[in-house]
């Protein structure tokens, strides 16, 4: 990264970096879970439920673009292999072996509940240490607050549905 750029940074950087490498471990883990999920996902409200897990998806694949993209500005490499993502994740990843909707719903809202919870710390880590990230990550954690809230909308239209049959 540039001089200057690297100057302003006002926390240890490799510390910073290791913080966003995990964080790009668990957002690849995301991805592949929502993405195996819209396939898999089987039972009432499929299409609904679907949707929302493409796109959820879709986002988590380019909240690791940003990531990557900041630990390259800051000098860093992002995780290199796969088998890293076990080792450095936060959240982990939850095979949907059991793909009725309700279930992939909820290992899904869990997930979103473990990035929040990363996120919020990640936020107040790098707030006054450095703006740029921090502004990046709030994007993110805006996301995931958002994607949190969608798949609780569909489990409640799905408990709805379910109630009145
Ligand atoms: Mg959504
Ligand atoms: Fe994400
Ligand atoms: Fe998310």
């Amino acid at each position: 990264m540039g001089k200057k750029g690297t100057e302003i940074i006002g926390m240890d950087v490799s510390k910073l970096v290791g913080e966003l490498n995990r964080a790009l471990a668990d957002e690849w883990l995301a991805y592949y879970q929502y993405w195996l999920g819209a396939k898999v996902i089987q039972g009432p409200l499929r299409e609904e439920a679907m949707d929302e897990l493409i796109e959820h998806a879709e986002d988590e694949l380019r909240h690791a673009g940003l990531i990557a993209d900041r630990i390259l500005q800051l000098g860093g490499t992002p995780v290199l292999k796969p088998e890293e993502w076990y080792k450095v994740t936060n959240c982990g990843y939850d095979a949907p072996t059991d793909t009725y909707v309700r279930k992939i719903l909820e290992q899904n809202i869990a997930g979103e509940r473990c990035a929040i919870g990363v996120y919020q710390k990640l936020t107040a880590l790098v707030k006054d240490a450095d703006p740029i990230t921090y502004h990046m990550l709030l994007t993110v954690l805006a996301d995931e607050v958002e994607h949190e809230d969608d798949l609780e909308s569909v489990l409640e239209d799905l408990e709805l549905m379910l109630k009145k049959a």
